[in-house]
């Protein structure tokens, strides 16, 4: 008899995660299954990552081919998934190049270091000015960015970053001086609990960056990739951003981190001054192009456009009748649900009656299923939804 995942996490693992009591072990499609054979409706998909569902036939496929070819070699040479997968990402982003990485955070950091070459190229302080309520990940350049709590432990961070509320664009304009060199931006906040940027705002600020020579970085970690019903969110707002950073369902749960840049930010960089074992390897670009190939051979971006609306629909009648709710927000299958009181135990109670979800900033119900979601399964997560809410 061997020790369970559960008890050898809890006697070897660092803590760090408050887990709920399940081992999962298998995925296929919306639905995941635990150690005891239970199934779930799994509309929390890894955190908006896994937008193809599990076990993608077509990812699963690739993946297999390319680990009998090669897995990994050294960025001193060439591979065809990654020279293949910055074309791919040229034609649906509406950038000129990218660069390879493993998470979200390292994404986020490479932007910061480009930002701050391209201010010395163009003898500009590299002074980078975020959102308040931003989440841009858990290293230190990117926690120097984001909320107390998860900076003040670890201080000192890096400097050089300062914070407006977002949405307001004469913080902006007040706080944009010769010394910035970049803005950076969730076009939807995700982990601050689902609130989007107003269409005005975002054409705004790009406006406003592009007069000063400022860089316009689009954080599409969480709310790109086909989630909001296009390939980018930004997308959705008529602008290009002067440099993205992607991650989550890249690869539909491989893990790959990329930034996007135009041709000006590009020209910055120069041989040697960043790098990465492996970022951009072969197996997790195999992946990637595999995503993005059955992403385009679905139509997923308007499939979550529209179930995305049929969801928020459904939501805004049982906002109408349960008190419970505060609001609901979001965009294509990146959906807010805000309580008057803790989410939690909601999501626990949702749980319990087999659906996976989370909440974030403590009363949002967060809802990222995977984009292969049906009607169907949607009117089941909502019924459950409705239960749990009257169960608490
Ligand atoms: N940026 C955003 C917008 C995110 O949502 C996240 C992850 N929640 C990150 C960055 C960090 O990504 P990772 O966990 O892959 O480092």
């Amino acid at each position: 008899m061997t020790d369970s995942a559960q008890e050898l996490a809890q006697k070897y693992h660092v803590d760090l995660y408050d887990r709920y009591p399940l081992t999962l072990t298998e995925g296929n499609g919306v639905y995941v299954k635990d150690s005891e054979g239970n199934d779930y409706l799994d509309a929390l998909a890894g955190i908006a990552v896994k937008s193809l569902g599990h076990a993608h036939p077509g990812v699963v496929k690739a993946i297999r081919e390319q680990a009998g070819h090669l897995t990994h070699i050294s960025n001193n040479y060439y591979n065809e998934p990654q020279s293949q997968l910055t074309k791919k990402l040229a034609e649906i982003s509406g950038l000129d190049k990218s660069f390879f990485c493993n998470s979200g955070s390292e994404a986020v950091e490479r932007a910061i270091k480009l930002a701050r070459k391209y201010g010395k190229v163009h003898n500009k302080k590299g002074k980078i000015i975020a959102m308040g309520n931003c989440f841009h990940g858990r290293t230190l350049g990117t926690i120097a960015m984001g909320k107390r709590k998860y900076r003040e432990p670890f201080e000192p961070v890096p400097g050089g970053f300062s914070k407006v509320p977002f949405n307001d664009l004469e913080a902006l304009e007040a706080q944009t001086t010769d010394e910035t060199i970049a803005v950076i931006v969730e076009t939807i906040q995700g982990e601050g609990g689902i609130y989007p940027a107003r269409k005005e705002y975002i054409q705004k600020v790009c406006s406003l960056c592009d007069q000063h020579n400022i860089l316009l970085i689009c954080d599409e970690i969480q709310c790109g990739m086909a989630r909001t019903g296009r390939w980018f969110c930004y997308q959705h707002y008529g602008i290009t951003p002067d440099i993205v950073t992607s991650a989550k369902a890249l690869a539909n749960g491989f893990p790959i981190g990329a930034i996007m840049v135009k041709d000006k930010v590009a020209d910055v960089a120069e041989y040697g001054e960043h790098g990465s074992t492996f970022g951009g390897n072969p197996l997790a670009c195999a992946a990637a192009l595999a995503t993005i190939a059955a992403m385009q051979r679905e139509d997923i971006p308007r499939q979550s456009d529209r179930k995305g609306s049929y969801f928020m629909d459904r939501l805004y009648e049982v906002a109408k009748k349960q008190d419970a709710i505060k609001g609901v927000r979001g965009k294509g299958l990146m959906i807010g649900v805000e309580l008057h009181s803790d989410a939690e135990p909601v999501v626990n109670e949702m749980i319990k009656r087999g659906v996976l979800t989370s909440c974030t900033s403590g009363k949002v119900m967060r809802f990222v299923p995977p984009l292969i979601i049906t009607r169907e399964q949607i009117d089941t997560l909502v019924d459950v939804f409705i239960a749990s809410l009257k169960a608490v």
